[in-house]
């Protein structure tokens, strides 16, 4: 049990990088509230855990200047534990303790069920631990979670990639692809519903080449589909596919499974053929384009997002301007645009023709102005459509101030909509309709007249029962009943843990 003079201790878990990296931290924060450690409340934790990523840009820089940062914040607090994770951890090792001597544990990607023990034999020994794993042993999703929200999820299906991106260091650092049983998934699914969430997001380094391992091809559109008839999860997404193994029976169990929604991130990276060879990505821009226009057949409203790396090495004038006409003709309805830089330890870091930062900069804004552009256009579409939108917990920094409320569409869309003065209020978790009102290039509003269209769930009554965990306040009727006017709280208090 980890206790400074019978109080428990503390922590507090810092999240680079990827969605992969947000839900391992969800992981980390559920082993050490296992192992008896409470998430820090505002005051300084004894116990800092970062969770790296390698695959950023200066994502070194990040770490060791927030490790300088801790160091004299540990002189001011003895036995505080400072403890290094994920991708970059795994990639470093012991540089990390060279370079930071004042870090007390250091654990890789796959060691993450390991981090309580590591601390306290760090504590006992009074050494530093290191462990770094090079395989997996324990699938991640079989450790405890301390999820972010109430009304939404994470789980795990993969984890490693078999693909050889030249860009990408996560083969390196994750591994070949482990699918977990679908079994399994179900059950997490089914457990995180029975705990009141009522979405989930699929996750993966490559989704749909899930099943490899086992050998079924199909065995990722059947996941959708046997999740899909969950009763009562109302929504489920899935991240990242790979246009490479993308086949027309996912396409199906979407447009079929009224639960999985019509959204869709389908990486690019990009647009020309050429490029993408030396990338190793083994599709074509054809081929990428035709499984846009099989979704949106099937799956009209369907929103796609993307990411594309501008500058790759060799990239000439003419691989650009490819990428620009296929963004052109994708219509995303948004884009993670990154500008290439090296990634010591993968194959393009020692490509030639690495191009000048001002070629790759130009470049770079000349595609941001055209993606603006095209979400700007797709944005304004949805003026006078109807959405639900799944009311969610700090999506909307400026929500005190505009007193809107904010929360995904169906379709991902992020929406702030107005709560009237004559309304009742929704709890995050609650799904209300509203019309779009106006497009904004990265949002749209919803300013409706008159008391909103709430539909109370379980996702809400879930978040009442925190709320009156968490400060004793009394838990309100469950969903079903009447949503009457209640007091108008733009300032709703966040669920975030250990972040
Ligand atoms: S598919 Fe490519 S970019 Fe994605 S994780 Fe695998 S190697 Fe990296």
């Amino acid at each position: 049990m980890a206790t400074v003079d019978a109080r428990p201790r503390t922590y507090e878990v810092r999240t680079y990088g990827c969605q992969m990296n947000v839900h391992d931290s969800e992981r980390l924060s559920g082993s050490l509230q296992s192992a008896g450690y409470v998430a820090a409340d505002g005051e300084q934790a004894d116990v800092v855990v970062i969770n790296t990523c390698a695959v950023r840009e200066n994502a070194d820089n990040r770490l060791y200047g927030n490790l300088g940062h801790l160091a004299g914040v540990k002189r001011e607090h003895p036995g505080m534990q400072i403890a290094v994770g994920g991708c970059l951890a795994q990639k470093d090792k012991n540089v990390i303790l060279e370079k930071a001597p004042w870090v007390d544990v250091v654990f890789g990607t796959h060691n993450m069920g390991s981090l309580p023990t590591l601390l306290e034999r760090a504590r006992h020994n009074d050494e530093a631990q290191i462990e770094i794993l090079e395989s997996l042993d324990v699938f991640p999703s079989t450790l405890p979670t301390k999820r972010d929200s109430t009304y939404s999820g994470w789980v795990s299906i993969s984890v490693g990639c078999n693909n050889t991106c030249t860009f990408c260091i996560v083969p390196s650092l994750r591994g070949k692809e482990k699918d977990r049983r679908p079994g399994d998934v179900l059950a997490e699914i089914q457990a995180l519903v029975d705990d009141g969430a009522i979405e989930v997001t699929l996750l993966g380094q490559n989704v749909n080449s899930y099943g490899v391992e086992f050998g079924d091809r199909q065995a990722f559109s059947k996941l959708l589909r046997a999740a899909g008839a969950i009763e009562e999860l109302e929504r489920i997404r899935f991240t990242s596919p790979h246009p490479a193994a993308f086949t027309d029976d996912v396409i199906d169990a979407m447009a079929e499974t009224p639960n999985v929604m019509p959204q869709l991130h389908m990486p690019l990276q990009s647009g020309s053929d050429r490029v993408l060879k030396a990338m190793r990505r083994s599709y074509r821009s054809e081929r990428f384009l035709g499984i846009l226009d099989r979704v949106r057949v099937k799956i009209p409203n369907a929103a796609i997002s993307t990411d594309i790396i501008v500058g790759f090495p060799g990239e000439t004038e003419e691989d650009f301007a490819d990428t620009l006409r296929v963004v052109e003709q994708s219509r995303f309805a948004s884009a993670f645009t990154f500008q290439y830089s090296i990634r010591p330890g993968t194959p393009a870091a020692t490509m030639p023709d690495q191009l000048p930062k001002a070629v790759v900069q130009e470049r770079y804004e000349r595609l941001i102005a055209l993606q603006d552009r095209i979400t700007a256009e797709e944005h304004a579409k949805q003026v006078g459509r109807t959405v639900q939108v799944l009311v969610a917990t700090g999506e909307g920094k400026k929500d005190d101030a505009t007193h809107r409320l904010s929360g995904r569409a169906e379709d991902s869309r992020l929406v702030h909509f107005s709560v009237p003065a004559d309304s009742a209020v929704p709890r995050p978790g609650d799904v209300v309709t509203v019309e779009v009102t106006r497009a904004a290039p990265h949002f749209l509003i919803a300013d409706n007249d008159g008391p909103l269209q709430i539909r109370r769930t379980r996702a809400g009554d879930a978040w009442d029962r925190a709320q009156a965990e968490s400060c004793g306040v009394p838990t309100p009727a469950p969903a079903g009943a009447a949503a009457g006017p209640r007091p108008v709280s733009l300032g709703l208090p966040s669920l975030r843990v250990g972040r």
